[in-house]
């Protein structure tokens, strides 16, 4: 190991290089004096309006209804800068292109719909009644190809190929044979390290940063994330020994930020030792190779996996928690429904859409858009003005 953490770095050809296909947009542009491909995509992600809503959207807690315990728990934008930390560091370490991670890190969760999880399943759910479904990496790249407005002469951000795969890529893969629509992303392929990563740099940040808002929110309880979480009993006992005065919220903060030091180190690692024991040399081979080369370490993953069953078991799901999903289902359910049955709600420019879209996805394209605020609000308006604000 300790050689490998000393040199991590990748074989060069591994990392996307600003040129050729990959950088291919659907409008040709000049290119810039001083800014690459992938840094200008990362700024467009950053200046849309799409990104901006983020901060409206629930990570695990919700804005809206009084859910919010304090000032300090994520949203998913907060969250999105997290992951995209993460991914930064992962690619400067292993030789990388930083910018291309930055960008899909960016852009992971800009295709969410409000109330997270929760509402993702309610909009799922009613549109595969319309034999639809809901998918929030295919409705990410609606965002950054259709929806998104910031030139006069197209529609869209006009993000390079490369942005646009690993968008659509984030944590699964499409078969081509069900997916003809997305012929020119390389289905059947992986995709580049760079978008590989992202997957995990989410699933280190949210891990970390949902122990931290489940503790300092009191819907968990130290004793019992330290008889839940291995890992981070096994750091929290690090810091106890290492600071046996230090007051007990600094050795949980201590305690999480050596465990997220832990992960991320155990993720750049482990993405070299597979790199360098399967002798890839080349992108083409990280695309045709048998499985994704992105993981962490076994007994990293294992001790991963536990953490994230806990917080399913005892956070997530927890009953306080299960309250507010019914709630947000209820929510997204009903104002689907009701706009479905009153399209002339729909804002002018997403009734221009129904001829093409179908009133299904149209109504699920303006719910996907909310933020949880805006929905919260416009249900008790049209549906149940009778309620208190
Ligand atoms: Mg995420």
């Amino acid at each position: 190991m300790g050689n490998i953490l000393s040199n991590p770095r990748l074989p060069t050809a591994l990392a996307v290089q600003e040129q050729g296909l990959l950088i291919s947009r659907f409008h040709p542009e000049p290119p810039h004096a001083y800014r690459t491909p992938f840094a200008r995509d990362c700024a467009r992600i950053l200046h849309a309006r799409a990104f901006r809503r983020l901060a409206g959207k629930a990570q695990v807690f919700s804005r809206v209804a009084g859910e919010l315990p304090g000032d300090h728990p994520r949203s998913r934008l907060t969250h999105t800068l997290e992951v995209a930390q993460i991914a930064r560091s992962t690619a400067h370490a292993l030789g990388l292109n930083q910018s291309l991670a930055e960008a899909l890190a960016l852009a992971h969760d800009i295709g969410h719909p409000p109330f997270g999880h929760a509402g993702e399943r309610a909009l799922d759910l009613r549109l595969r009644a319309h034999g639809l479904s809901f998918d929030h990496n295919l409705h990410a790249l609606r965002i950054v190809t259709w929806f998104e407005e910031r030139y006069a002469a197209f529609r869209g951000l006009n993000l390079t190929l490369a942005v646009r795969e690993g968008i659509i890529k984030h944590s699964r893969d499409y078969a081509a044979s069900s997916h003809p629509e997305l012929g020119e992303y390389f289905l059947g392929q992986f995709p580049p390290l760079e978008a590989q990563l992202i997957d995990l740099a989410d699933e280190i940040a949210y891990l970390t940063a949902d122990l931290d808002d489940g503790l300092d929110s009191g819907n968990l309880h130290l004793e019992s994330v330290r008889e839940g979480v291995v890992l981070f009993r096994r750091h929290h006992d690090a810091a106890l020994a290492a600071f046996p005065s230090a007051a007990p919220r600094l050795i949980t903060q201590e305690a999480l930020r050596r465990m997220l030091n832990a992960l991320a180190t155990d993720l750049m690692e482990e993405i070299a030792r597979r790199v360098q024991q399967s002798g890839i040399q080349t992108l083409e081979q990280v695309r045709n190779a048998p499985k994704r080369l992105v993981s962490l370490s076994a007994s990293m993953e294992s001790d991963r996996a536990e953490a994230k069953k806990f917080l399913y078991a005892n956070f997530y799901n927890s009953p306080v928690m299960e309250q507010a999903h019914a709630q947000a289902e209820t929510v997204v359910s009903e104002l689907f429904d009701f706009l479905i049955a009153n399209p002339e709600h729909l804002p002018v420019d997403h009734q221009e859409q129904i001829p093409q879209e179908g009133l299904a996805r149209t109504v699920a394209d303006y719910i996907a858009g909310m933020t949880d605020a805006f929905i919260a609000d416009l249900w008790r308006r049209t549906i149940h003005p009778h309620l208190e604000g």
